[in-house]
């Protein structure tokens, strides 16, 4: 990989590569958001890096430190991705939590975000996309489990398009509102039931889910595409991270990662 060259941290630019952008698509059914709907590079149809994450920090040079520290533990605990590690340090995590939690958002934690669910734990986020990613930029990805919108954010550095479902309207809604002064182009934020995925936007170089079903749903395995990669938390109590990988029409490879813990998949919207 040539990133390997690269000196951490990156710059936003030099995360994002720019050859490989191209215009916004949107869902045809007229239902998706886009995280930037009115920023200017949307109406001009240019995807942009998010270049105004560090102007909508208040103290970039407080949270730049803080944040490096926690990178630095991400990176000690394993995740190897230099792109994964520096998507990890160009998005302010937080910028996606009550004002309350804002103390703790560099600790390597998953934190309360309302509705019973939680923002997943830095070591988790960094970990599931090096493994999605396996060291290529991704065309198309579905996250399932929008949460507060922060994986969407550290994924939208890291592939072409990225597409997140939430199933709680609430939910949705805070997402939205923290990915719009970001301006991010390539993000489109769907409320709707993951489990279903997106079949009309499929097939998928990756998926990710946010949260932990005791099976994964078939849908998403048939929505991904041929040598695509889905990561996954699997089981109830007693969760495993999952890798599963398509091979062809009818074959799917599982690898089991680690022990990790999730909040539960469920269906339906709410
Ligand atoms: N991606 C978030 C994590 C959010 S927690 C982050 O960046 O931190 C997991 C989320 O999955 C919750 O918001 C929960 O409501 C959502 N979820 C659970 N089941 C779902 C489903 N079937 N479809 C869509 N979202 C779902």
């Amino acid at each position: 990989m040539s990133s390997g060259e690269k000196r951490f941290p990156l710059s936003l630019s030099s995360v994002v590569d720019k050859k490989t952008a191209r215009p916004e698509r949107r869902f045809t059914d007229g239902s998706s958001q886009t995280a930037m709907q009115n920023s200017q590079s949307a109406r001009l149809g240019r995807v942009a890096a998010p270049v105004a994450v560090s102007s909508v920090t208040e103290r970039p040079a407080v949270s730049d430190g803080v944040r490096r520290a926690m990178v630095q533990r991400v990176a000690e605990q394993g995740v190897r991705d230099e792109l994964v590690l520096a998507a990890m340090q160009a998005i302010p995590r937080h910028l996606f939590l009550e004002s309350g939690m804002v103390g703790q958002a560099y600790v390597d934690a998953s934190l309360p975000i309302g509705y019973q669910q939680t923002i997943s734990q830095p070591y988790i986020v960094a970990r599931m996309i090096e493994i999605l990613r396996n060291g290529v930029m991704m065309d198309r990805v579905l996250e399932i489990g929008t949460g507060c919108g922060y994986q969407a954010a550290v994924l939208s550095l890291l592939a072409k398009d990225v597409y997140s479902i939430e199933r709680i309207k609430a939910l949705h809604e805070l997402a939205k509102n923290n990915l719009r002064p970001m301006r991010i182009a390539n993000i489109r934020l769907q409320y709707g039931d993951g489990m279903l995925g997106l079949p009309q936007v499929a097939p998928f170089d990756g998926i990710i889910l946010a949260a932990a079903g005791l099976e994964i749903p078939s849908g998403l395995l048939e929505q991904l595409r041929i040598g695509g990669r889905l990561v996954a938390p699997v089981g109830g109590k007693k969760q495993e991270l999952h890798l599963i990988e398509r091979l062809n029409q009818k074959e799917w490879r599982k690898t089991v990662i680690e022990s990790c813990h999730f909040v539960p998949l469920q269906p339906g919207m709410v």
